[in-house]
């Protein structure tokens, strides 16, 4: 059930928004409501307005129009969502023949009323140019399945009935604008106008009213489609034998392989890590499996308004080769076809194209593959998020849209008019490079306080990083400290025992499936025993020797066969320990084992090269944990130590740091910055060893 518009969610807003026009209350609630449902619109698609008449600062009224800006997410709109215009010189745009792009931009720049507020939706004279108080317009599935089918004119106003106008596809801004007018002028009796294609608009004085007749008409055609889908053999045929998979080892060696195919290189030859959001969703699955699948999903968008999120088409792959060498071939082949094909669709049929108007790279964002599912590929998180909920319902109403009896693309020289036109370009934000961007980190022992610290600097340094731990409690504590600071969309827990090399692997499946791989892997996780070799039980020996070393270990091992399939290099980097140069009394058991895993990462460092992978070793001293985290091992090993020194914790932390030559005490953030230096990959290095000890001349390595 959808909700209905509430006069108390109004009132209340008003409240809020004392010395704001009335109209704009109203604005809010049905945007918000239009927004955060799905089935209407998608990331920032959709806009809505209303008209109000205010005082300016000389006390004159002055007709103005709210309208939403262009990109932003109706789902959380606020008033500084809405860009403010003067009405009356924006509609005198129709007086002109045919102004270029240029001057109406700037026509509507020098038109603001609020100067601060963002660039108006590509659709504001559509919005000005209607004369209802409030026009909300969306891309609902429902209306565009049936723009796709055969005789849509005829359908559309059988299925949706009086008060509708159908038209043809328009470009959007001044031609579409003037074409609804016309549309409105020559029948004042419509309240909603379906655009071939594109989607629905709806206007009325009131703004519950307006709300709710889009409702009505949607919901029309979703029951419509639901009906006939019944009915259709074709469905019903998939359905027995769809079998929706659990996203698990297919899931993750795809995304891997498509990962690396779709990196990019800098000028200077680096690679431009990008990630992959996957999608198992049962419809989407069943519309994998579609007879003609192939072509429905090489073919066009839903509407024009998508291009810029997931371009014109996507890969489609109807089987997984079982050996990863065979999936790279046929996945690289495909992704050259497309490249090849893109650029043509882009550039050839457009004589004198600006090329700098076209988007920088023509790799594809979706892959959909039979039976396995939706591949999203993002330069960002968010993007990756924002293709993958877009292209899991292009697919589904793409699907339906056929088994109804036609899909019928748009085509594609309107597309590309969309995807090349500046006002539509300028929605895509430049985003933040911050040196990580891209970049998949794993940090084991994330529990702890270097764990944490650790994946701190990684989340700030822009990196996707999943924290494991065999701890679920500490693990939790951690995640929820990081999501908070840093928000849920980046940050991942899993957990798992390192001394388990099939839970390892299996922690590094889940994380692939999240982010689509791995580049950056950081065996952390550690425990000590302090005991003269005289004492030590040797199943203590063993124990720590389990997770320091064989931990290391098979961290290591589980990240290999990503790197592999990924073929973009990547970073090890291992938490050692300024031990493996200056060993202490009675941490033979910690000593031993942390050195034989530092001699195992140089070994690393040499097997790895092959793939571009380096490997590097950090040894910090005395890292205490802070408030938030503390560190398990200093809970176990620190009273013993202050025991024997007859210290107090606060003297305890006081005698490491004057031990040491700077004189600092060594925070988690500290070895977490070195993590980042190495993960940023600016020197070429790799077997080396970094101590973050704040100076030990015993521990200097040699
Ligand atoms: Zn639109």
């Amino acid at each position: 059930m959808r909700p209905r518009f509430q006069d108390s969610a109004v009132h209340q807003l008003a409240a809020e928004l004392i010395g704001h026009p009335r109209e704009l209350a109203p604005l809010i609630h049905a945007s918000r409501l239009i927004g955060s449902d799905p089935g209407l619109v998608l990331h920032g698609g959709g806009n809505t307005s209303a008209k109000a008449l205010r005082d300016n600062i000389f006390g004159k009224k002055e007709n103005i129009l709210y309208v939403k800006g262009s990109g932003i997410d109706m789902a959380a709109i606020g008033p500084e969502g809405f860009s403010v215009l003067l009405l009356d010189p924006v509609r005198r745009l129709r007086e002109i023949p045919n102004p270029p792009d240029e001057v109406i931009e700037n026509h509507l720049a020098i038109q603001r009323v609020i100067a601060s507020g963002p660039n108006p939706s590509v659709e504001t004279l559509l919005h000005a140019f209607l004369p209802h108080r409030f026009v909300f317009h969306c891309h609902a599935d429902a209306v565009l399945i049936l723009t796709l089918q055969k005789r849509a004119k005829a359908l559309i106003c059988s299925v949706l009935g009086e008060g509708v106008a159908v038209l043809p596809y328009v470009h959007p801004g001044l031609p579409l604008a003037r074409a609804a007018v016309e549309a409105y002028e020559k029948n004042p009796e419509i309240d909603a106008i379906i655009v071939l294609h594109h989607g629905i608009f709806v206007f009325a004085e009131d703004a519950g009213h307006a709300y709710h007749r889009m409702l009505a008409l949607v919901k029309k055609a979703e029951f419509f489609i639901q009906e006939a889908l019944k009915k259709s053999s074709r469905t019903s045929r998939a359905t027995q034998t769809a079998f929706p998979p659990k996203p698990g080892r297919e899931t993750s060696r795809v995304a891997q392989i498509i990962r690396g195919i779709c990196a990019g290189r800098t000028q200077g030859g680096a690679f431009l890590r990008r990630l992959v959001v996957s999608r198992q969703n049962p419809e989407l699955i069943e519309a994998s499996r579609f007879p003609g699948a192939r072509k429905i999903f090489s073919s066009g968008v839903l509407t024009p308004d998508h291009a810029i999120r997931i371009r014109n088409r996507m890969v489609f792959l109807s089987s997984v080769p079982e050996k990863d060498d065979a999936l790279k071939k046929v996945l690289g082949s495909k992704v050259s076809a497309f490249e090849k094909d893109y650029a043509r669709y882009l550039l050839g049929k457009k004589p004198g194209a600006k090329t700098d108007s076209l988007p920088k790279s023509v790799t594809p964002v979706l892959f959909l593959v039979e039976g396995v599912g939706l591949f999203a590929v993002g330069e960002t998180l968010e993007a990756a998020k924002i293709a993958a909920d877009i292209g899991e319902r292009t697919v589904i109403a793409k699907w339906k849209a056929f088994a109804l009896g036609q899909c019928r693309p748009i085509p594609a020289s309107h597309v590309r008019e969309m995807e090349l036109w500046p006002l539509q370009t300028k929605k895509l934000k430049p985003h933040h490079k911050a040196p990580l961007t891209g970049q998949v980190a794993v940090v084991t022992g994330g529990g702890g306080a270097i764990g944490y610290g650790i994946a701190r600097s990684l989340l700030a340094a822009g990196a996707a990083t999943a924290i494991a731990d065999i701890d679920t409690a500490r693990l939790a504590h951690s995640m929820d400290l990081l999501t908070r600071e840093f928000g849920f969309d980046r940050v991942f827990s899993v957990n798992f025992d390192v001394t388990d090399l099939a839970a390892v692997e299996k922690g590094f499946e889940t994380v692939s499936v999240q982010f689509g791989g791995c580049d950056l892997v950081v065996p952390n996780a550690g425990i000590a025993h302090v005991a003269r070799i005289e004492d030590l039980d040797p199943d203590k020996l063993d124990q720590v020797v389990g997770v320091n070393l064989k931990g290391t270990f098979t961290t290591i091992k589980a990240a290999i066969p990503i790197f592999r399939r990924q073929g973009t290099g990547g970073n090890i980097v291992v938490i050692s320990s300024k031990n493996v140069f200056d060993p202490g009394a009675a941490f033979s058991a910690y000593s031993a084992s942390k050195a034989a895993a530092h001699q195992m990462a140089k070994i690393a460092a040499m097997e790895l090269s092959e793939l571009g992978v380096r490997v590097n070793m950090i040894n910090p001293d005395a890292v205490f944990g802070d408030e938030n985290v503390g560190s398990g091992l200093w809970e176990l090993v620190g009273p013993e130590r202050m025991r024997s020194r007859g210290l107090s914790p606060q003297g305890l932390k006081d005698y490491y740091r004057q031990r040491s030559l700077l004189k600092v005490q060594v925070l988690a953030e500290h070895v977490g910055n070195a993590v980042v230096f190495f993960a940023s990959e600016k020197t070429p290095t790799t077997g080396a060893s970094l101590p973050v000890d704040g100076g030990i001349p015993a521990a200097f390595p040699r």
